[in-house]
């Protein structure tokens, strides 16, 4: 079981996403917008981020960007959300730094598919040293 931030604004979508996280098993954390998202993945330190691009105010790439540059959140994967599936789209969310990308209607198969490959990943090469003792 993995801790994951939702970060969506459309409460339909956050329904949808909450749902199919929870029924992964997995503990699911909420934000309706980017700048709660960014302060709720420093104090939480969730495994993984689900991150709806269109928010407002900051949109999910700004925030992504941050999440990347600060090393307290640097190492958590995120997914990018977006309504349409264009490539361009896609590079955008690549240069923000997510690490993956997902077309929304949400598909449970696609989601989970992505949750799993990016947690096997980061537990696979942490790139925040394990504390030793
Ligand atoms: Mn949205």
């Amino acid at each position: 079981m993995a801790k994951i931030l939702i970060i969506e604004d459309n409460p339909a979508n956050m329904k949808l996403a909450s749902l199919l996280v929870r029924s992964a098993g997995h503990e699911v954390l909420c934000a309706v917008d980017a700048e709660n998202g960014l302060t709720l993945a420093r104090a939480a330190q969730p495994s993984l981020i689900l991150m709806d691009i269109q928010l407002p105010g900051m949109d999910g790439l700004t925030a992504t960007a941050l999440l990347k540059q600060d090393a307290a959140t640097a190492a958590i994967p995120v997914i990018a959300l977006t309504a349409m599936a264009m490539k361009e789209d896609q590079e955008k969310t690549q240069i923000a730094g997510c690490d993956a990308y997902i077309a929304k209607p949400l598909r449970y198969q696609e989601l989970y598919a992505a949750i799993n490959v990016l947690l096997a990943k980061a537990a696979l090469h942490p790139l925040t040293p394990a504390r030793s003792f």
